[in-house]
């Protein structure tokens, strides 16, 4: 079946036009375009019917439907997508990494690396890249053996999961050690589709659905499932090869997105280690898993943790998933570089994440105990900001009396950066603080402090 976007007018027609502006915006059409975008939900109008929520939630659905895997206390939202291409709007759930373990591991070996996905977090412009799910998958077949390295998995993490196995045998035992979760049953195929989708209905959790052959294969599953009314699904297509996936994971996002082709319009899960005999390489995880996140995978399984091969891959997520009409931001504010004193110097730079980063290392790297004033500048670096007026001098001063600045030094000497020179005199007037004109380049700033 082809889906059908409804337009502006006609969400307007269902909504209640009182115009009471309670959900936000000022008039009820204000608020029909929010929906029609993606940008609000019908639940938002208190004063909407029963009927006619349902209907606008059904319609205005996003052509990728969101799926939510959790454990007690997390939770990953995968899918939501409304476009094929980043900058048409932006991508809503940046794709999950997930660890793969197995029922063949020792205790020992689980646990060190449990404590090892804990651990692995990177700073990267002012926001914290990590793994988020662990695919548990049974190699032994044996239920019992399945369950119980569930439970160990659970005693050492509380990411959600993701439980790999054929067998409907297996798969309950794993179900009814973490009941009350959602986590996502891999697999149903044409082979155990009944019990797989039954457990899927006794636990309302989301099943993934399995096709070793052919899209139509998969097609069909998908239209018996939603025959049962199981609506949450994740999509994992034929992916024999490299030329194949990437293949068949651009025909689903396209088909679902631009064809209005609903039957696909789910999320993806891929094994980055499925072509690992290729030249024998873990290199080869990093690069599938690289080419599965930018032909739209919702999922990326892969088993090796090894740093040099994992930050590529977060790196890349992160650049994909970043909004691009918004830069990356860090929070406004007064940050502590070192062990800055009363005595010590104040440094001032704008909230564009990069030019943070930047400076705050070039400042360590100087060795310089100081306090660095970050004024928001909605985003923007310091010459974006200078030549946009985004950079106001009354910006400054409210930040340097928000961060009680004035209590923490014993003198009133700014260094802003060379490139906002121009606004020395201003600044002044403003804040009543003396401006020294720093470096051009945030490198040059042990140098400028030297002199
Ligand atoms: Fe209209 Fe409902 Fe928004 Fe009120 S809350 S303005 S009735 S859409």
């Amino acid at each position: 079946m082809v889906r059908k976007e409804l337009t502006p007018p006609e969400i307007y027609k269902l909504l209640p036009k009182t115009n009471c502006g309670e959900c936000g915006v000022p008039t009820c059409m204000a608020f029909a375009f929010k929906v029609a975008r993606g940008k609000a939900s019908p639940v938002e109008c208190p004063y909407l019917s029963e009927e006619a929520s349902a209907k606008l939630l059904e319609e205005t659905a996003p052509p990728i439907a969101k799926i939510v895997i959790s454990s007690r206390g997390k939770k990953v939202e995968i899918g939501g997508e409304r476009v094929s291409f980043r900058h048409e709007d932006k991508f809503f759930n940046e794709t999950a990494l997930a660890l793969e373990l197995n029922d063949k591991m020792s205790e020992n070996k689980i646990k060190h690396l449990l404590e090892r996905v804990k651990k692995f977090k990177v700073e990267r412009m002012g926001q914290t890249l990590r793994l988020n799910l662990l695919a548990l998958k049974s190699c032994t077949g044996n239920p019992e053996i399945f369950r119980e390295t569930v439970m160990k998995v659970r005693e050492n993490t509380d990411l959600p999961l993701i439980l790999c196995s054929f067998n409907p045998q297996v798969m309950m035992r794993g179900l009814e050690e973490i009941q009350g979760e959602k986590p996502l049953i891999f697999s149903a195929d044409k082979r155990n589709l009944l019990q797989m989708s039954t457990l899927a209905r006794r636990f309302k959790c989301p099943i993934a659905v399995h096709s070793e052959d052919s899209m139509s294969t998969m097609i069909q599953i998908i239209k018996r499932l939603k025959g049962m009314g199981i609506r949450d699904i994740v999509l994992s297509p034929p992916v024999r090869h490299l030329k194949e996936a990437v293949s068949n994971l651009t025909i689903i996002r396209r088909t679902a997105i631009d064809k209005g082709f609903n039957i696909l319009g789910y999320p993806t899960i891929t094994f980055s280690s499925a072509f690992n005999g290729i030249g024998g390489k873990e290199i080869w995880e990093t690069i599938l898993a690289s080419t599965f996140i930018l032909r739209y995978a919702s999922i990326v399984i892969f088993k090796n943790l090894e740093e040099h091969n994992v930050l590529p891959i977060l790196a890349l997520r992160q650049a994909i998933y970043t909004d691009p009409r918004a830069p990356l931001q860090v929070k406004p504010g007064l940050y502590a570089i070192g062990n800055p004193g009363e005595e010590s110097p104040v440094l001032l730079t704008t909230n564009y994440s990069l030019t943070y980063q930047l400076v705050s290392e070039d400042i360590k790297n100087a060795g310089l105990n100081c306090y660095l004033l970050v004024v928001n500048t909605d985003g923007l670096s310091v010459v974006c900001s200078v030549a946009g007026d985004k950079l106001k001098p009354e910006r400054i001063a409210e930040t340097i009396k928000e961060t009680s600045l004035e209590e923490k030094v014993n003198h009133r000497k700014l260094v802003i950066p060379g490139r906002a020179a121009r606004l020395r005199v201003k600044i002044e007037d403003e804040t009543g603080w003396e401006v020294e004109i720093g470096p051009l380049d945030s490198r040059e700033i042990k140098g400028f402090f030297k002199r």
